[in-house]
């Protein structure tokens, strides 16, 4: 297992190319793709437009063939097919739970396996995105956490998850582009281009917390989140995308300053002893460190308040002294929040119980009487284990001995 740093501690590695020799679009900025034009022979003019164009069918209309893309010259179509792939993560396996929700299994060219999940609701449609598969952490209420094999997700394979929701949803624009008529300078360009209207959305909303801690994976999820929010692609507002963390210190003010998303923190614990029971990441940054990291989070505010994540935990971290101690950590560092209670979602092994209803109930009154919001997250996907932390790819049930194992080996590697 390799040793993770305490900053990005993994990288990417490399992936064997889905489409054989030819190389895969999805992931690379616009000036990226002109540059691989360019390399492959067009003139840096050319390259530009072309890359103008093809951006705007990958991630407007969600084209994976480059014969779709009528504004550009029919001759130059096979040219794009020889050299290039517009390619998605293979579904491995579809689930739909009893109350909608959707979790697909996702592999890799290198077969590695990850998991997304599609989240309906009345107002919105959530998408739960993976960063990487399993996670170098090992928070002890959560499943991915027990995965040993962990690697990053690429720019490509993350946004690759957005564009898969988008054909499984059959979302993506009918009708022809705006503004992107048929190309003067080609001749042989179809000429049935005209407007489109953009239809009505159920992808609404993107969370990053699927499997792995996403600022481990700095680089390749502010690559993917800035093709996720680029206007004249899949254009979703930074305000309508949630980034979560366990609490990597460093990144926080990076990931404010560069990506600018909605931030959740996975605070689960007020006190010292049990937060590095259950979040062994604690023992490196302490909740003093990642408090005072949140206050200083750029772009939040009471109009944009971070999120603290609490999972209920019986007899660990839900007593009344537990919520107490909560508001008063939030009032002490001046905090914009809101507190999400999860109620805890059991996995094969997991050495937890979900805390009772009325705990529950009783600790969010507590809260939401301080002023503070803390609203009790419905699970949702329990069914197909599709619900918060009980993503993971290999379901084998490990033995405690091999738990322990695990979690030892992950602490050691932290340092
Ligand atoms: N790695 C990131 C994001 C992924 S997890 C993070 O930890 O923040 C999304 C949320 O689900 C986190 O708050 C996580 O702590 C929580 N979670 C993990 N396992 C859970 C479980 N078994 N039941 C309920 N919530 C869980
Ligand atoms: Fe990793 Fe998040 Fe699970 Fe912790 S809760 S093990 S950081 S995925």
């Amino acid at each position: 297992m390799q040793i993770p740093g305490h900053i990005d501690p993994l990288t990417t590695g490399t992936v064997p190319l889905r489409g054989g020799n030819r190389i895969d679009l999805v992931g690379l900025t616009r000036d990226a793709i002109g540059g691989v034009l360019v390399e492959a022979g067009l003139d840096a003019k050319a390259a530009k437009l072309r890359a103008k164009q093809i951006w705007h069918w990958i991630y407007h209309r969600g084209v994976t063939d480059f014969e779709a893309m009528t504004d550009i010259a029919k001759t130059m179509r096979p040219w794009l097919t020889d050299r290039f792939i517009i390619g998605r993560p293979t579904v491995r396996e579809a689930q739909v739970s009893g109350d909608g929700t959707r979790k697909w299994l996702l592999a890799a060219a290198d077969g590695q396996e990850y998991e997304m999940v599609f989240i309906p609701d009345a107002d919105r449609g959530t998408l739960c995105v993976s960063s990487q598969v399993g996670c170098t952490l090992n928070c002890r209420f959560c499943h991915t956490g027990t995965m040993r094999l962990v690697r990053n997700l690429g720019a490509g394979e993350i946004v690759g998850q957005v564009l898969l929701a988008r054909d499984a949803l059959g979302e993506w624009p009918k009708g022809t582009m705006a503004g992107f008529g048929p190309d003067p300078e080609d001749d042989d360009a179809d000429d049935d281009a005209g407007h489109y209207t953009a239809d009505g959305r159920m992808l609404t909303n993107i969370v990053m917390m699927g499997m792995g801690e996403p600022l481990y994976n700095f680089d390749e999820v502010k690559g993917a989140l800035k093709i996720v929010m680029d206007g004249d692609g899949l254009a979703l507002s930074k305000r309508r995308i949630t980034l979560s963390t366990s609490g990597v210190v460093p990144m926080m003010a990076r990931a404010g300053d560069e990506i600018g998303v909605n931030l959740a923190v996975s605070l689960h614990a007020v006190t010292k002893e049990i937060r590095d029971e259950i979040v062994p990441l604690n023992r490196k940054y302490g909740i003093e460190e990642l408090l005072q990291a949140c206050a200083d989070y750029p772009g939040a505010n009471n109009a944009r308040r971070i999120t603290f994540e609490y999972v209920m935990l019986k007899d660990k971290n839900d007593s009344d002294e537990d919520a107490r101690e909560l508001v008063r950590l939030i009032k002490q560092y001046k905090l914009p929040a809101k507190v999400n209670l999860i109620p805890f979602n059991p996995w094969p092994g997991a050495p937890y119980e979900c805390s009772t209803p009325e705990r529950v109930r009783a600790f969010s009154n507590l809260i939401f009487k301080a002023g503070i919001s803390a609203p009790v997250r419905t699970p949702r996907g329990r069914d197909i284990m599709a619900a918060c932390g009980q993503l993971k790819s290999a379901a084998t049930k490990p033995t405690r001995a091999e738990l322990d194992r695990i979690a030892e080996e992950k602490q050691a590697a932290l340092g």
